[in-house]
């Protein structure tokens, strides 16, 4: 049965995921190497618990409830975990040392997921001592509000791992799809060739950042634009996902744009660093372009 759930990364995702887990009464420890990361990290989810509880979604007495069943640690050490979900930033070599820092401290059954965005779950378990027990968990952000969950077996993966996983996912609230280990998986192989079309559209000077915006908001009756989105997602994320694309599948269809990098080598990363299509530092966003 699973009970105590570790998360790695406390950034947009890792907070999204201790949230729904802990709402979902799971015990969760989440853990990132800075200590700020992790004090803003429990601001932000008592923040949306609040919201969720004067919008009616759940009772006032589940704030106190879910956030006493978080705790917060610099460490890497799970000995109680029986899953371990790492949420940190999309690097192979991050993930990778990551793993190989958890993994002693985990029980031999622990079950390891990724929530990697695009990196390839067989070559991530490959790298840990338990590539039977491990596989990838991909949340949509914002976690919370967000139905779907991609779920994707590397080819060690075994059944129970799945089984196990699929589970906990619905009493996540969440709804599970099964997903083959190629690049990226099914929705970012989709939305991110968009986003990075949309950024060539830019780029071209087809239309300014609002015109794009506007015309797939209005035009194909998206909830947002995508370059909107791409701040949402993190221009970082973009790019590292664009990259596995287009080394992963050897098409030049998946070339990153040029605008999209220079961005990136600005640290202009999108909403969490106050500035990407739009500048954040404002009342309301302003299109950059
Ligand atoms: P983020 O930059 O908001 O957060 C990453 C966090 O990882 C940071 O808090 C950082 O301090 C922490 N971190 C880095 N190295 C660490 C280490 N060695 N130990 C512990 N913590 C460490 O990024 P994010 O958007 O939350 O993305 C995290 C993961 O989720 C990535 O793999 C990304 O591809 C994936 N993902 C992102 C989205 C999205 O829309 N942003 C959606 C689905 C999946």
């Amino acid at each position: 049965m699973i009970q105590n759930i570790g998360v790695v990364g406390a950034g947009q995702m890792g907070n999204g995921i201790a949230h729904v887990a802990a709402l979902a009464g799971y015990n969760v420890r989440l853990s990132d190497i800075s200590q700020a990361q992790l004090d803003k990290a429990v601001g932000l989810i008592r923040k949306n618990l609040e919201r969720q509880a004067k919008k009616g979604m759940i009772p006032e007495a589940d704030i106190a409830a879910t956030l006493a069943r978080i705790s917060t640690t610099t460490d890497l050490n799970f000995p109680d975990a029986d899953v371990v979900i790492e949420a940190a930033t999309e690097d192979e070599a991050v993930k990778k040392q990551i793993f190989a820092k958890i993994c002693p401290s985990l029980k031999p059954e622990a079950i390891l997921c990724s929530n990697t965005s695009s990196i390839s779950i067989t070559r991530l378990g490959a790298s840990t001592d338990r590539p039977g027990r491990f596989m990838g968990m991909h949340f949509m952000n914002p976690v919370p509000v967000m139905q779907l969950v991609e779920l994707i077996r590397g080819i060690a993966t075994d059944e129970d791992t799945f089984r196990e996983i699929r589970e906990m996912t619905e009493r996540l609230g969440k709804t599970p799809t099964s997903a083959e280990d190629f690049p990226a998986f099914i929705v970012n192989r989709i939305l991110l060739p968009m986003i990075n079309e949309a950024i060539y559209t830019l780029y071209e000077g087809v239309g300014s950042v609002d015109s794009i915006d506007t015309a797939m908001r209005l035009g194909a009756n998206h909830p947002m634009g995508p370059l909107e989105l791409a701040d949402f997602i993190g221009l970082d994320t973009c790019l590292a996902i664009m990259h596995v694309l287009h080394d992963g599948l050897a098409d030049t269809k998946y070339r990153p744009c040029p605008l999209l990098v220079k961005y990136v080598e600005a640290g202009w990363l999108g909403r969490k660093t106050g500035r990407g299509f739009y500048d954040y530092s404002g009342e309301k966003p302003v299109p950059t372009r």
